[in-house]
């Protein structure tokens, strides 16, 4: 067990948390006259429910999670940026990536001026352990991002690797499922119970086909989730993406098979893209995007662009790669039909 007590930054630990009105009464009233809101009734008027008690309870019945050890933000890029401010002191602390992977943790890193350090996946593009563990020794290290599936190679890290280091790291690790609902692996959720200083971020931006509402979710032990709590901003969920989340998560239909689809679509999307002669390698995928080596992927990334289709060029971070998000069956073809022309 870690000592998450210790973890925490000593002035978030010491911190006493802003207290809002919907926050003081608990109990049930039928005159609200504690928070300065437009009584006139739109729906909207009053603030939503700070710590989103209704949303919770749903999501740890869909997840078996229990409520308190859940946290949701403003998209899993909120919980990124309260991870560093509640646990890594700027100018001391350090975290830890395993390039190439999602960007934001090094703009998070950046922006609350704490050091990352950079131990690059294998060439299979999975966890260097002993590169990992190297850095263990060094006290200022907080926090870890493992990205599983990752973005943006595809890939899942092998399970015993990530649990390996959840036992020996003596700070959090932090597991990014965004992409989880498309991988065959099973969640680390269910690791919480054996790892205090496990975090496993979610997110509705994805497979639930909500990126718009900005929902993310963080999944830790209580002590963990306390501290976001505490250093959240009091209403970070507002009160239509609560609404919002709560309704596509009350009706499941329709979820899995748009799934089925996404996934369906991934498999012949990559064996269109193998292929073509300027593909040089499709790299399997647990998410609903492909990572794609060209022979020239500037030209292609050009090529595209001129024809309205946008995919991402990430040949900085992996060597002459596009990712590819897997799009409906008309847009894939239309990508697919592109990239024929351009072999001619
Ligand atoms: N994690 C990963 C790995 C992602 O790729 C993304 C979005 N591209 C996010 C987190 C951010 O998700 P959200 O929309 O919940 O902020």
């Amino acid at each position: 067990m870690v000592d998450i007590q210790k973890l925490i930054r000593p002035n978030v630990r010491n911190l006493k948390p802003y207290s809002s009105a919907r926050d003081e009464f608990k109990g049930s009233a039928s005159v609200w006259l504690d928070a300065n809101e437009n009584p006139n009734n739109t729906g909207l008027n009053r603030y939503p429910d700070p710590l989103q008690w209704k949303l919770k309870a749903r999501i740890s019945e869909l997840k078996n999670v229990p409520k308190g050890s859940i946290f949701l933000g403003n998209g899993s890029d909120e919980a990124i940026d309260l991870l560093f401010r509640g646990f890594c002191e700027p100018g001391r602390d350090k975290a830890l990536i395993c390039s190439p992977t999602y960007g934001m943790y090094q703009v998070s890193a950046d922006i609350n001026n704490v050091e990352m350090v950079d131990v690059p996946l294998n060439t299979d593009w999975q966890l260097n352990l002993e590169g990992i563990r190297s850095h263990f020794s060094d006290a200022n290290l907080k926090l870890i991002f493992i990205c599983s599936p990752n973005n943006p190679t595809g890939n899942c890290m092998k399970r015993g690797d990530v649990l390996h280091l959840a036992s020996e790291f003596k700070g959090l690790v932090v597991i990014d499922e965004a992409y989880i609902d498309f991988a065959e692996q099973e969640s680390f959720v269910n690791g919480l119970e054996n790892h205090n200083n496990l975090v496993i971020l979610q997110t509705l931006s994805k497979a639930w086909g909500l990126a718009g509402i900005r929902l993310g979710m963080a999944f830790a032990s209580t002590e963990v989730i306390d501290v976001l709590n505490r250093i959240k901003p009091p209403y970070n969920v507002n009160q239509l993406t609560q609404e919002a989340a709560l309704k596509k998560l009350n009706n499941l239909d329709g979820f899995q098979s748009e799934v089925d689809t996404i996934l369906s679509e991934r498999k012949t999307l990559g064996i269109e893209l193998g292929q073509l002669k300027n593909v040089s390698t499709v790299y399997p995928s647990d998410a609903n995007f492909l990572l794609v080596k060209f022979t020239q992927p500037k030209v292609v990334y050009q090529a595209l662009t001129e024809q309205g289709i946008v995919v991402r060029d990430r040949s900085k971070v992996a060597e002459r790669c596009l990712r590819i998000t897997v799009g409906t069956k008309a847009e894939n073809s239309q990508l697919i039909n592109e990239l024929k022309k351009l072999q001619e």
